[in-house]
């Protein structure tokens, strides 16, 4: 089970981007330590009810590096919760805790790294590949580009196998492939990219975008033929789900037995990208203090197990994240069963291209 905390709703920067940029600084909610810790027990109740053997505790945000003594604090109860989990035979021996933090990357100092490393954190950091590329869109709160704040860490981060995580716009289009290869050569090993589906994509950038990642798949084809280690999520989950004959959301999908997102005031969501504090949230499913709503889970389920009216008959149903990801449709659409024309698009030509690099 991966239980992914919102730590805090701040942050220091102002991502062009970012799912709260109209809200960001009336943003103030932070996670209280009852909070966390009723959370973490949650997490671990949860897991053991699954008859998991994995408890994730991943720390998210806002910013979650805006509060490193929470994180310290949350590693040290949920380690004290486990051993206490053995000793009751709750749990066995081979039970595994491990920690993640998704972070913007500019708050690091040596201190925390050290306890990173100390503590095998895996690391996703939000860089989306050189200062001019990277400074399009992540600002700080008073306009600079942010690049200066994370440059001087990435050894370090690299060191500590750190995914690095690049954010396409409209704007980014144009050095997207030397981007990526920027941060291959840098030493990150794992690369993922994502879309910012804005509403206002045209076929020529859509166009540009996938001569882009033609050149990015040939990049990465090279790199593994020369046997290097090299994980391009964007190329490679596509055809790992075609190779492996499976479907996104039992793979790469972890709503409702995979996953528990708590916003700061203890509310449970699906998965990291639904989170708010906000009380008329949809697709709430509970509070850490009053346990999980299962009618709402219920409803979550039964979306997991049918097809969007839409798509039927189309061959790349299962690999389609506007198909099978449940927070993409709510983000583009509004809802989960809506289907967003710009993300169809982009999907199909993602696929063609994938699938041709491994027909070739
Ligand atoms: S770092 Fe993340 S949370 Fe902060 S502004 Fe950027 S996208 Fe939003
Ligand atoms: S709904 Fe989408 S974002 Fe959430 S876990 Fe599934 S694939 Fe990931
Ligand atoms: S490519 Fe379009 S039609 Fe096919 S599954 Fe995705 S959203 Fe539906």
């Amino acid at each position: 089970m991966n239980l992914v905390l919102c730590l805090t709703e701040q942050c220091n920067l102002r991502c062009s981007y970012c799912y709260y940029k109209e809200t960001q600084a009336c943003r103030h909610a932070v996670m209280d330590n009852a909070t966390l810790e009723q959370a973490i027990r949650t997490g671990l109740e949860r897991t053991i009810s699954f008859k998991q053997k994995h408890l994730i505790v991943s720390f998210f945000g806002g910013e979650p590096l805006l509060r490193k003594d929470a994180i310290m604090g949350g590693v040290g109860f949920a380690k004290a919760l486990v051993a206490e989990a053995m000793v009751q035979h709750r749990i066995g021996t081979d039970f595994r805790l491990s920690f993640v933090i998704n972070t913007n990357g500019t708050l690091f100092d040596d201190a925390f790294l050290d306890f990173c490393e100390r503590e095998k954190f895996t690391i996703f950091l939000s860089l989306d590949g050189p200062g001019y590329h990277h400074d399009i869109a992540r600002r700080t709160t008073d306009g600079r580009g942010s690049f200066k704040d994370i440059e001087w860490n990435i050894p370090r981060l690299v060191k500590l196998g750190a995914t690095a995580l690049s954010t396409i716009t409209r704007a980014h289009v144009g050095t997207l492939a030397e981007s990526i290869r920027w941060l291959h050569e840098q030493g990150f090993k794992s690369i993922a990219t994502a879309v910012d589906f804005d509403g206002k994509w045209t076929g020529d950038e859509f166009e540009n975008l996938a001569d882009q990642y033609r050149e990015m798949a040939q990049y990465w084809l090279e790199c593994r033929k020369a046997g290097e280690k090299f994980f391009l999520g964007t190329i490679q989950d596509k055809i790992k789900l075609l190779v492996l004959e499976k479907r996104f959301r039992q793979y790469s999908c972890h709503v409702y037995d995979g996953t528990i997102g708590v916003a700061t005031n203890g509310n449970i969501f699906p998965c990291s990208r639904f989170i708010t504090s906000k009380e008329s949230a949809p697709y709430l499913q509970g509070n850490v203090f009053t346990g999980f709503d299962e009618g709402a889970c219920k409803k979550l389920r039964d979306f997991l197990e049918s097809d969007k009216q839409e798509c039927e008959g189309c061959a790349i149903r299962y690999r389609c994240c506007m198909h099978e990801c449940a927070c993409t449709s709510f983000y583009t659409t509004g809802t989960l069963e809506g289907v967003s024309a710009e993300v169809c698009t982009h999907e199909r030509m993602l696929a063609e291209i994938c699938d041709k690099l491994i027909s070739n």
